[in-house]
C-alpha cells in the first residue's frame, strides 16, 4: 500500500530575493513499507519529520531524492494525483479545520461530490460512512454544536466518504479528552478491522499504538526503529534517548520489575498485568 525508498524532503526558505535562506532536512531517507490491511503506528519526537512523511503519503508533498508508490502509483507523477488522493486519505489534528459543511451529512458528502459521484450514490456513501464512525444519529446536526472527539469522527466520516484503501491520521487525538480520544481510537480500529482500510496513525500516546500491527519511531527525519508494540516497548533506553514514553502500564511494569517483582517484558495491556500479578 505504501512503500518509500530512501525517501527524502528537503524544505526550502528563500528571502524575498530568491536566495535560499535556509534547507532542513526534514525527511532523511526514509524506508517505510505498509502492506494493505495493516495497521501501522509512526512515533518521534517534535519535529522528527512525522507530518512531513504523512504529507508525501497523499502527494501533498513531492519526494526532493528517494521515491514513493502508493498503492503502485508513483507520487512524483503528477498525472496520478487524484487517484493517489483517493487512494490515501489524510485526518489531521484540528476537526475545526476539516470541518467546512453546516451540517454534518453535508460536510461528509462534499469528498465524494467533488469526486464527482452521482447523487443517490453520494447519499449512500454518506449514510454509510456515518454509520461506519457511529455518527448516523447526528447526520442532520450543526456540526459546532458537537464535542471534538464528534467532530473528528465526522471528519474521518469525510474521508472515509471517499473510500479510500488508506488512512492516514496525523495526531487525530491531540486536541480531545480522554473520551474524545477513546471514541476515535474505537472508530479507528473498526475502520480498519471491519472495513479492511490500511491505517497509518501518527501520535504521541504509546497507549494508541499497542495494538497496531507495526510500529515506526523516527528520530531528525530517520526512522530509527521499527518492529511490532511489542518489540517496540522492550527497548526502553532506547525509546528514552528518543525523548518518547511507554504507555503507562508498561512504564509501570518496569518500575515492578525493577524492584524484582518477576514479570515477562513488556507488559503492553492492563489485562496482561493482572495476569501476571495474580497467582
Ligand atoms: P513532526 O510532525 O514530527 O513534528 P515535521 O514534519 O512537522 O515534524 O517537521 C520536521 C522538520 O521540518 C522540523 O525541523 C520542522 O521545523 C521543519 N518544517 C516543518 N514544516 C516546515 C515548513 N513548512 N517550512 C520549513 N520547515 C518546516
Ligand atoms: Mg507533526
Amino acid at each position: 500500500m505504501v512503500n518509500s525508498k530512501d525517501l527524502t524532503f528537503e524544505y526550502i526558505r528563500r528571502d524575498e530575493n530568491g536566495n535560499v535562506e535556509s534547507i532542513t532536512k526534514a525527511v532523511d531517507g526514509v524506508n517505510i513499507h505498509v502492506e494493505p490491511g495493516q495497521f501501522v503506528a509512526i512515533l518521534g519526537h517534535n519535529g522528527s519529520g512525522k507530518s512531513t512523511f504523512a504529507k508525501h503519503i497523499n502527494a501533498l508533498l513531492s519526494p526532493t531524492e528517494g521515491s514513493l508508490f502508493i498503492d503502485k502509483k508513483d507520487t512524483k507523477n503528477l498525472e496520478k494525483l487524484w487517484e493517489i488522493r483517493q487512494t490515501a486519505g489524510m485526518v489531521f489534528q484540528n476537526p475545526d479545520n476539516q470541518i467546512i459543511g453546516n451540517v454534518v451529512e453535508e460536510d461528509v458528502g462534499f469528498g465524494p461530490e467533488n469526486l464527482g459521484i452521482e447523487t443517490k450514490k453520494i447519499w449512500e456513501r454518506v449514510q454509510e460512512s456515518l454509520q461506519a464512525v457511529d455518527m448516523l444519529n447526528f447526520r442532520k446536526h450543526s456540526p459546532n454544536k458537537l464535542s471534538g472527539g464528534q467532530k473528528q469522527r465526522v471528519a474521518i466520516a469525510g474521508v472515509v466518504a471517499m473510500k479510500p484503501k488508506c488512512i492516514i491520521l496525523d495526531e487525530p487525538t491531540a486536541m480531545l479528552d480522554p473520551n474524545g480520544r477513546k471514541e476515535v481510537m474505537e472508530t479507528i480500529k473498526i475502520l480498519n478491522q471491519q472495513e479492511k482500510i490500511t491505517v497509518i496513525l501518527i501520535t504521541h500516546y504509546m497507549e494508541e499504538v499497542v495494538n497496531a500491527d507495526k510500529v515506526f519511531v523516527m528520530n531528525k527525519g530517520q526512522v530509527v526503529m521499527e518492529g511490532t508494540p511489542r518489540e517496540i516497548f522492550s527497548q526502553v533506553e532506547q525509546l528514552k534517548e528518543y525523548r518518547l514514553d511507554l504507555p503507562q502500564v508498561t512504564e509501570l511494569a518496569y518500575e515492578l520489575q525493577k524492584e524484582g517483582i518477576p514479570l515477562t517484558s513488556p507488559i503492553l495491556t492492563v489485562e496482561e498485568l493482572l495476569s501476571q500479578l495474580t497467582p
